[in-house]
């Protein structure tokens, strides 16, 4: 079934069921200057979640266009993209897990109601308890009671911790599967014991559709739903939201919601069994104008397709959107996904001018017949593809340029002239003409035998651009520059959210941040202002922590095992299986034992950093000011 059969089955499902339908919000976020994109169905709905009364009242569902910049890496496996659809339908203290999760399988497996997905193909998963919360019984009676109205065994399977899950795996009648907090928790904040007072918080309940794939032991002993070696793909979620945290212990909320999400792509691909999210209907016009373009096949060449195909898709949702191709912001995004899809494209063999615009217009007409995304496609249609026209012939400007220059670099490198091509300069065709990275490693590794490849790639992590810099809305190994004093003020941001934490309470989150050579900037949440000594004593801490000379230490895990060791995390942000997390102290803290129960910060995050806190120099706050509702935006400098 196509997405938009599957999209308006869904809305007129939950219209049928008394809720109240919502258009997509833009993806440009509204009122909101801490993120730069809608990253998912809920974020627009986090007023009324916490407590607000929705214009619409108390059932709502809609179908919000996302993008996740943070996926980016991802594209090119046969289930990420950046710009997806998600199905939502809410209720604000209305209906509770008994109708969330009978309705949704309803509508997942009904014949006539949605996207007919055979029943004897999903496998849920809920929370096991722990952190103080007991396990959520009530959910697994209502699977069991789902499943059993459908013929299907539904043991219940108690997994624990995600690897515990593998060491086990699955018998052939257990359906229902409970794991711990790091999976089947949600909150702003993280597990249970990471909430600070007054946050709300509940268990979930995921639905996967297992497409029967042979297990991969590269990914654990057994196969379990959360296994990630593509047999099971995950397709919606139930939170549950019950939970207030009080000081140590939790009160139930005076009026609990239900927030559902599920990726429209994802259940495409499980209505047709289709294991390669980019082979559904919705990528075959843009899959076909790019084999013509290239002259290559998907099969055989499907990295570079999918890549393609994510990039231009969602360059044109941005476009229509508003978004125009800059070199900050939002609009840098946009100018980085049109020249890596031309990139990416022209490995294929693209290499002419307008080839992108092909494959825009397929998903322009793909969309077309689908209200409300694919009239605001067709309505902006002339100046979407003009703005990615006009920058993808910039770009492929930008590359001739630098290339003619790389070349005299290396000519003259050949020609007896310095023996070596001087990574500086290579950096300085890198910045002035946006000429990427990658390229001109590739030129130089191709072309030049006597430059020192190595030198320009040691040159090349030095300019990495930051993790921070990343996750605020810019693609990792961009244009940014990662100097020493960027690096000494990155580790400095780390001790900063720490100070704060001590000063302001443990309620203070990081909801923003913004690194250059001259200044640090954090956003984080606080109701009130800092008072000239709360400033100056967190400040102080900071100071500390640089006298004392603590080792930075970056280690590698699970994300879960991050999460439970209780490692700061971006606002909104989602992270991959792995994350590198970086702890700051104590003091005799080595990579091989990085004693993280003592350790003064733990953070997710890429670096780069210095390798003691004594680099950093003396830090100081120049500024404290308030950019939103509870958004507090501290600035500050070394010395
Ligand atoms: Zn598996
Ligand atoms: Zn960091």
């Amino acid at each position: 079934m196509n997405l938009a059969d599957i999209r308006s089955k869904f809305l007129q499902f939950y219209k049928a069921r008394g809720h109240a339908i919502v258009p997509s919000a833009s993806l440009v976020p509204e009122n909101d200057p801490t993120t730069l994109f809608v990253g998912s169905g809920m974020q627009p709905l986090v007023p009324y979640l916490l407590g607000e009364t929705h214009p619409e009242g108390a059932r709502v569902a809609d179908a919000q266009k996302s993008f996740r910049l943070e996926d980016v890496d991802d594209v090119g496996d046969n289930r990420h993209t950046t710009f997806f659809e998600m199905l939502g339908n809410w209720s604000f203290g209305d209906y509770w897990k008994e109708d969330q999760l009978a309705w949704i399988f309803e509508f997942l497996t009904a014949k006539g109601r949605g996207p007919e997905i055979d029943p004897r193909r999903l496998y849920v998963t809920i929370f096991s308890g722990g952190d103080g919360i007991a396990r959520d019984d009530e959910s697994v009676a209502a699977w069991r009671k789902i499943f059993s109205a459908s013929g299907i065994p539904a043991e219940y399977a108690e997994m624990g911790a995600e690897e515990e899950g593998s060491a086990r795996g699955m018998r052939a009648d257990e359906r229902i599967f409970g794991y711990g907090a790091a999976k089947n928790w949600w909150s702003r904040s993280g597990t249970p014991s990471r909430m600070p007072a007054g946050e709300p918080g509940g268990p979930d309940s995921e639905i996967f559709y297992d497409f029967g794939t042979p297990h991969d032991t590269k990914f654990g002993a057994h196969c379990h739903p959360n296994c990630d070696c593509g047999r099971f793909l995950e397709i919606g979620n139930s939170v549950f939201m019950a939970f207030r945290k009080e000081g140590k212990g939790f009160s139930d909320l005076p009026r609990r919601n239900v927030d559902f999400g599920g990726g429209l792509e994802r259940i495409a691909a499980a209505s047709e069994n289709e294991p390669d999210i980019f082979r559904i209907s919705a990528f075959r016009g843009a899959r076909a104008a790019l084999e013509h373009a290239s002259g290559k096949s998907y099969e055989g060449n499907e990295r570079a397709f999918r890549v393609v195909m994510d990039h231009v898709r969602a360059a044109v949702f941005l476009a229509a959107d508003g978004v125009a191709p800059a070199n900050k912001g939002r609009g840098y995004v946009l100018r980085r996904l049109i020249r890596r899809a031309v990139r990416f494209g022209d490995a294929l063999g693209m290499a002419r001018d307008g080839e992108l615009s092909a494959v825009a217009r397929a998903f322009i007409g793909e969309y077309k017949e689908a209200p409300p995304l694919g009239y605001l496609l067709e309505e902006h249609a002339g100046r979407i593809l003009a703005s990615l026209a006009e920058e993808e012939k910039k770009f492929r400007k930008t590359l001739r340029e630098g290339l003619k220059e790389l070349e005299k670099m290396i000519g003259s490198a050949e020609a007896g002239g310095p023996r070596e091509v001087d990574p500086a300069r290579a950096f300085f065709v890198y910045q002035t003409y946006g000429f990427p990275l990658e390229l001109i490693q590739e030129e130089l590794a191709k072309r030049a035998r006597s430059v020192d490849v190595r030198k320009f790639e040691e040159e090349a992590r030095k300019h990495q651009e930051l993790s921070r810099t990343a996750s605020a809305g810019m693609f990792k190994g961009g244009l940014a520059d990662a100097s020493q004093k960027t690096t000494r003020l990155h580790t400095a941001h780390h001790l900063l959210l720490k100070a704060l934490q001590a000063v302001l309470g443990p309620q203070v989150k990081q909801r923003g941040s913004n690194i250059t050579q001259e200044r640090l900037r954090m956003d984080f949440s606080y109701e009130g202002k800092m008072t000239e000594k709360e400033q100056r004593e967190a400040e102080r801490i900071v100071n500390e922590k640089i006298a004392e000379d603590l080792p930075v230490i970056r280690s590698e895990m699970p994300r879960g095992e991050a999460e439970g060791l209780g490692a700061e995390r971006e606002f909104g942000q989602k992270y991959p299986e792995r994350v590198s997390v970086y702890s700051i102290g104590p003091k005799g803290a080595t990579p091989a034992d990085p004693r993280f129960a003592e350790a003064f910060s733990i953070e997710f995050c890429g670096g780069p950093h210095v390798s003691r806190t004594g680099e950093i120099g003396r830090f100081r706050i120049i500024k404290e000011e308030a950019v939103g509702a509870g958004i507090r935006r501290i600035r500050g400098v070394i010395e």
